[in-house]
């Protein structure tokens, strides 16, 4: 393999796109390796730098903004700061993996424009809002207002949603996690 693919997963908080990201990652035949992106914002309960992400200062961020290093980057919430590091999907096809990212949508959508070929881009749709908010409450590692600017910037990325590749309803998590699945399994065959 010369360059591996590119699948990105994006969806609202809440919308179980990380469970199903990491069902995906646990599966060893789909060769998938997880895109680490930077971000500003502080690590929450048992996260670990280098694992779940590069936490690094407004200023280290902002250096890599001008040195170019990024594929794409978002301040997905006011004053906080996530990017995909070239370097990072460098490292990933290196080991001959394919590359998975757990994004927000615009930056998923980013990614899709900059590599139409190698990507698929899979929207996560969530029940309802209604259903967020009863998930984003009970994971509760977070502030009420926090979880309300989540929820807020729900409406308007589920607008996005016709933009992806393929959108996958996560209303049964088994169910998603199998398609979810079914479409990397195929789309990396091809
Ligand atoms: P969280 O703070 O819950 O880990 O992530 C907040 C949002 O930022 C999620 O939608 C997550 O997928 C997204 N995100 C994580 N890394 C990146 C990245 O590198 N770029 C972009 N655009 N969004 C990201």
């Amino acid at each position: 393999m010369t360059n591996g693919k590119l699948l990105v997963f994006s969806a609202p908080s809440g919308s179980g796109k990380t469970t199903i990201v990491r069902h995906l990652l646990a599966q060893p035949d789909l060769n998938l390796e997880f895109s680490i992106s930077c971000t500003t914002r502080e690590p929450r309960g048992e996260e670990v730098h280098g694992k779940d992400y590069y936490f690094i200062s407004w200023d280290e961020f902002k250096k890599h903004i001008k040195a170019e290093d990024f594929v794409e980057w978002e301040e997905v919430y006011t004053d906080n700061f996530y990017g995909t590091l070239k370097a990072e999907v460098e490292r990933i096809w290196a080991l001959g993996k394919h590359v998975i990212f757990d994004i927000d949508v615009a930056g998923g959508l980013r990614i899709k424009s900059k590599f139409p070929n190698e990507t698929l881009a899979v929207f996560v749709k969530p029940p309802s809002v209604d259903e967020l908010k009863r998930r984003l409450k009970q994971r509760s590692t977070e502030s009420e207002d926090k979880i309300n600017m989540r929820i807020a910037k729900a409406s308007v990325e589920l607008a996005t949603a016709p933009q992806f590749d393929t959108i996958i309803k996560n209303y049964d998590l088994d169910v998603a996690k199998e398609d979810a699945y079914k479409l990397v399994k195929d789309f990396i065959s091809k």
